[in-house]
């Protein structure tokens, strides 16, 4: 069985999604995810505990309570994601963080702004959330270098256009490199 558990949170992990799971969803996550047939006593065995782990009402509290988590739930992914200069509002994306401003902060001023952070999305389903992660071994991280290469490609723009300008100056252009930068481009905003 795919479970594991993180004891300073008291949540169980489905090691192969990776996801965490309330308790009262375990085995309904094992037999519809993955064709595995289990009982509590089994869960209890192989996570070698004696209570149950957050159940899904606690893991409702806990979310809400704990926005910003110190340190990262074990086993789950931190992404790059943002938050809100405003609120502990987190999310993956900038435009669900332009929506949650626009949503929540229009009027205010100081004007919101969006804070690049870590995140991480603990649950799914109907407690899917992203939480702000304060502090991250850098060892768990993903996508990390993606900034730095879209800074690159701003740069590689800039040149391009530079070059554009005094070729067209000179009467031709290059048109393959034109259209590598177009399919760069698009892959990028594939990727955020
Ligand atoms: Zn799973
Ligand atoms: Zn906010």
């Amino acid at each position: 069985m795919p479970l594991a558990l993180d004891s300073f949170y008291n949540i169980a992990i489905c090691t192969d999604c990776p996801i965490g799971i309330p308790f009262d969803w375990i085995k309904a996550h094992m037999k519809d995810n993955h064709g595995l047939k289990c009982s509590d006593l089994q869960v209890f065995e192989r996570l070698n505990i004696t209570t149950p782990t957050m159940k899904s009402d606690e893991v409702e509290q806990w979310i809400s309570n704990n926005q910003v988590i110190g340190t990262p739930v074990e086993g789950i992914p931190v992404l790059d994601g943002v938050g809100c200069s405003r609120c502990p509002y987190s999310a993956k994306k900038k435009k669900a963080l332009y929506n949650h401003i626009s949503a929540f902060h229009r009027e205010e001023t100081p004007k919101a702004w969006i804070v690049i952070q870590k995140v991480q999305k603990p649950f799914q389903g109907s407690l899917k959330k992203y939480l702000q992660v304060e502090s991250v071994d850098e060892s768990y991280t993903e996508n990390e270098g993606i900034e730095d290469w879209e800074l690159k490609l701003n740069d590689d723009f800039t040149r391009l256009m530079e070059d554009h300008n005094r070729i067209e100056s000179s009467g031709s252009l290059d048109l393959r490199l034109m259209n590598a930068f177009v399919a760069k481009i698009r892959y990028i905003s594939m990727l955020s």
